[in-house]
């Protein structure tokens, strides 16, 4: 497995609409080599989550970690469930070296095909529904930086130095 290359902002596959994957070609030797290349990615570079534009590959496709476990979710669809509101710090592999405050649905539906082709439909909360709405975004070229309160953007040293457990949830 190859350690892939992650697109950073500006690069313009961040910005695509990603295509769907044929539920039926999930099992194909395509599709799990880029899910397991992108597992490797995630690990190596110590994200919560990676979707396959960061690595490139415009489809429908993210990797989440989430508080039971590594999940891959393939043609992810997102409902929120209520008007409420949650806001932590994001950072992001394609915006490196930098977070911000986000503000999130706080309890979503996701309907997902998992790496068997298997169907999913959840409830998620908290960190499990800001990781997904995150890497779910990547997939219609949405980036943290717009959702952002962009008074609160900071590179990781500053952050480190002046905001950390400051509007932590
Ligand atoms: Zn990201």
């Amino acid at each position: 497995m190859a350690i892939l290359k992650i697109a950073q902002m500006g690069h313009p596959i961040l910005r695509q609409v990603a295509d769907p994957i044929d539920p039926n070609a999930i099992t194909d030797a395509a599709v799990q080599h880029l899910i397991g290349e992108m597992y490797e990615t995630m690990l190596d570079a110590d994200g919560a989550g990676i979707a396959a534009p960061q690595v490139h590959c415009s489809v429908r496709l993210v990797i989440c970690t989430f508080e039971d476990g590594v999940t891959v979710l393939i043609n992810p669809v997102i409902t929120p469930l209520s008007d409420e509101k949650i806001s932590s710090w994001e950072g992001c592999l394609s915006v490196e070296g930098m977070r911000a405050m986000v503000e999130r649905h706080a309890e979503i539906r996701i309907q997902y095909y998992d790496q068997t082709g298997t169907q999913h439909d959840r409830i998620m909360k908290d960190w499990n529904a800001i990781v997904a709405q995150h890497e779910c975004d990547h997939l219609d070229g949405i980036l943290y930086v717009e959702r952002c309160d962009p008074k609160t953007l900071s590179f990781n040293t500053e952050f480190s130095k002046y905001a950390a457990g400051l509007g932590e949830e």
